[in-house]
């Protein structure tokens, strides 16, 4: 059984957006190298802003992949610590705004923790704008006649319609497929090449340089 994980600024002392099924994407920094990004305490991450290009060809984001990249962009310059499950206030290897955040968490009452976690939880709450929809993301050749959407449930997802190049495709396999598992660590399913887009790699690879296009279907 895998732990939840959650970022956090160890500035702040503040957590980020809930992610996926309480997990990250890459190491959570926006800069565009690979890395070798911070340690996580597991396998090695890419950084986020690595994976980001791969997303942008695919023209798929949710509205928790911008909400990470806002919180990351609000907090740029500031050191990120990956939160897990079992990090209390006693936890010695956490930044001290950390452990201070912590004690605060745990020393609220019962009330005043509902309230901590309807705030924190209602940034994330739907309707989110005009601009995302409840939808599912579908690459289509139109050479070939076929499609493939995502499988299981829709996401919260921005509006796309968009060609994918052939370098584009290029670009996402080595991006997406080229790292560690780990780096979509109970992520979004929709954003997890290896979950949500099971067949993703074999569908570029095969329709990679056809008329290949993204558009969310909304539900
Ligand atoms: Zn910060
Ligand atoms: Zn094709």
């Amino acid at each position: 059984m895998s732990m939840w994980a959650n970022i956090a600024c160890a500035d702040c002392g503040m957590r980020g957006p809930d992610f996926g099924q309480g997990g990250f994407l890459g190491y959570p920094s926006l800069a565009v190298d690979k890395g070798p990004a911070g340690d996580s305490g597991g396998p090695e991450l890419v950084n986020l802003g690595f994976l980001l290009p791969a997303y942008a060809a695919l023209g798929l984001a949710s509205v928790g992949l911008d909400r990470l990249c806002a919180f990351l962009k609000e907090h740029d310059g500031h050191g990120m610590f990956i939160l897990s499950e079992g990090h209390d206030a006693e936890s010695e290897d956490l930044p001290p705004a950390l452990t201070a955040m912590l004690e605060a968490e745990e020393a609220d009452d019962e009330e005043e923790e509902d309230k901590r976690l309807d705030a924190w939880r209602e940034t994330w709450e739907p309707p989110f704008g005009d601009e995302y929809a409840e939808a599912r993301y579908e690459l289509a050749c139109a050479g070939c006649q076929t499609s493939l959407q995502t499988v299981g449930g829709a996401s919260w997802l921005r509006t796309t319609n968009k060609s994918i190049s052939e370098e584009e495709a290029s670009l996402v396999l080595q991006r997406l497929f080229q790292v560690e598992p780990y780096n979509f660590y109970r992520a979004d399913p929709i954003l997890n090449p290896h979950e949500g887009l099971q067949p993703l790699r074999a569908y570029l690879d095969y329709h990679k340089g056809h008329d290949l296009k993204a558009r969310t279907v909304p539900i």
